[in-house]
């Protein structure tokens, strides 16, 4: 019976030293929640002794403390020729208040020799001082062997001689480094696999993503024999990141047949991926192993195709499993079975001849510069349009804009005036707003809404333009995407035009009718 792993999650550690990421204490206490109810044996909380809000953070986690995860404060050990009882760092490991600490030591010769500047003896008694220090306080100690694959290539005896030191003064687990992210996973192996054979307690791999492999290292570590994995989610970590829990977690559950205790919570690693992502106002990276927004994303017919008639054919796992969804792109490459795929999630276009109707037509958009792969909600109008199940609520007549710029003031006034036929009611409103696009969204919603209700926790949340490529003597075309969302769902519409006021009003448009289309049909449906 193969052994359980254990995870530790150093995000807030090692994973806040990634450019552009910086955690405040409420950043992490919402993170450290989040990973403890996914079920990280671990969570590696920060440096308490360099860092104030690290400091803080332990603070706040002792009034407040986690389920089952560990808390664990990261240090070093003590100092040169000082010792562990006088030492600062040593004693904030202590004050953290955290069950479990994390102490890394240089286990490479020449880093002893070139950065600490100090004699190898003394760096093993620095080890030693330290480690048994802090089992005096009854901590769980974990033993950061910094540097450990480049060291055991240059100098194995010294390398192996820190672990042993760090084992006998009472360490709990010695996790192996690859702190450079040089070593390759076929080296991996054959280290930890050595370093297995010598030793009984429980070995480590952490390892960081400088050669593009941190989790196959990891994967390769855990097949010669560690049980303690450590990594970030998101693969967030300085330079080229550390190993991404949320693709390593998946290897060892469903390919390895591991267990883990946030093995049982495989389904929500796609939402702690996307929540980490938000907290740390990160933009998502669509190409990301089983968790990005592409992981299950069939575009081309042939694979769309297949996938339609049986899933494994074009995918390795089933995307549940991690929480992740299938999705169809429509686009130029998309065969019938794509947009079928997609239509069933509306009960549309069951039979073939309806389906090459909208496929038709959707080909005919795309050349005129659409794109409905963001734009879910406008397809879905195209469909009920062809098809049946479209319903006109309101017929939009006449609308024009003012953008009056007054001299010297530096204020620009941006006025709409608009007419709507609602049923027999006509309606004529003025509106303003900050731009042409807002105000005109608000003079859309101020005839509408009295009568569509509705349509008052519809809101925008993105806008986007893109200039599509004109064509030898045609002016430039623009292509407008909006996001709208409601309390239930987010919804992306289209508009094209060589005006964007245009393009923009007919995506705000299919927004709208998406919006009232939507609604109509669930209230149908209960
Ligand atoms: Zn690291």
């Amino acid at each position: 019976m193969k052994k359980r792993i254990r995870v530790l999650d150093t995000t807030l550690r090692d994973g806040s030293q990634a450019e552009g990421v910086s955690f405040s204490v409420s950043d992490r206490l919402v993170i450290a929640s989040k990973l403890d109810e996914f079920g990280v044996d671990y969570v590696e909380g920060g440096f308490p002794l360099s860092n104030p809000k690290e400091a803080e953070f332990f603070n706040e986690l002792k009034k407040r403390r986690l389920k089952k995860a560990k808390p664990v404060a990261f240090g070093m050990t003590r100092r040169k020729d000082t010792s562990a009882k006088e030492d600062a760092g040593v004693a904030s490991l202590i004050a953290a208040g955290t069950p479990a600490v994390t102490v890394v030591a240089k286990t490479w010769d020449l880093h002893v020799q070139a950065v600490l500047r100090t004699s190898l003896r003394e760096s093993l008694n620095m080890i030693e001082d330290t480690v048994s220090h802090l089992k005096s306080h009854g901590l769980e100690v974990l033993f950061d062997a910094e540097h450990f694959f480049d060291g055991y290539r240059d100098n194995k005896e010294f390398a192996l001689k820190a672990l042993r030191v760090a084992a006998g003064a009472g360490a709990d687990a010695v996790v192996l480094c690859d702190t450079n992210g040089g070593s390759l996973p076929a080296e991996i192996e054959v280290v930890v696999r050595d370093v297995a054979s010598q030793f009984e307690l429980p070995l480590g791999i952490h390892t960081h993503n400088d050669s593009g492999v941190a989790v196959a290292g990891s994967l390769a570590a855990v097949d010669a024999g560690a049980t303690h994995v450590q990594g970030t989610i998101n693969g967030f970590g300085e330079r080229c990141g550390n190993a991404d829990l949320t693709a390593l977690i998946p290897n060892l559950v469903l390919k390895k047949g591991r267990t883990c205790r946030c093995g049982r919570n495989l389904a929500k690693l796609t939402e702690l991926s996307r929540f980490v992502y938000e907290v740390a106002n990160v933009s998502l990276q669509n190409n990301q192993p089983y968790v990005g927004e592409s992981a299950f994303a069939h575009k081309s017919g042939l694979h769309a195709d297949a996938v339609a008639k049986k899933t494994t054919t074009f995918e390795h796992v089933t995307p549940g499993l991690v929480g992740n969804e299938r999705r169809f792109l429509v686009s130029e490459l998309a065969g019938s079975s794509a947009l079928l795929a997609k239509a069933e999630r509306y009960k549309l276009l069951r039979d073939k001849d309806a389906r090459r109707k909208v496929l038709k037509r959707i080909k005919e958009l795309e050349r005129d510069g659409y794109h409905f792969e963001a734009a879910e909600g406008s397809f879905e109008l195209i469909a009920r349009k062809l098809l049946g199940g479209y319903e006109r609520f309101f017929e939009p007549l006449e609308y024009r804009v003012v953008v009056n710029r007054k001299g010297g003031e530096h204020e620009t006034v941006t006025e709409a005036s608009l007419k709507v036929r609602v049923g027999d009611a006509m309606e004529h409103v003025v509106s303003e707003g900050d731009g042409p696009v807002n105000a005109l969204d608000n003079a859309l919603r101020k005839a509408l809404e009295p009568f569509f209700p509705e349509l008052r926790n519809v809101r925008l949340i993105d806008y986007k333009v893109r200039v599509i490529d004109a064509v030898a003597g045609t002016a430039a075309k623009v292509r407008v995407i909006v996001q709208s969302k409601d309390h239930e769902s987010t919804w992306g519409t289209v508009g094209v035009s060589e005006n964007i006021i245009d393009a923009s009003w007919e995506a705000i448009l299919d927004s709208v009718e998406y919006k009232l289309i939507k609604e109509r049909a669930e209230r149908s449906r209960k």
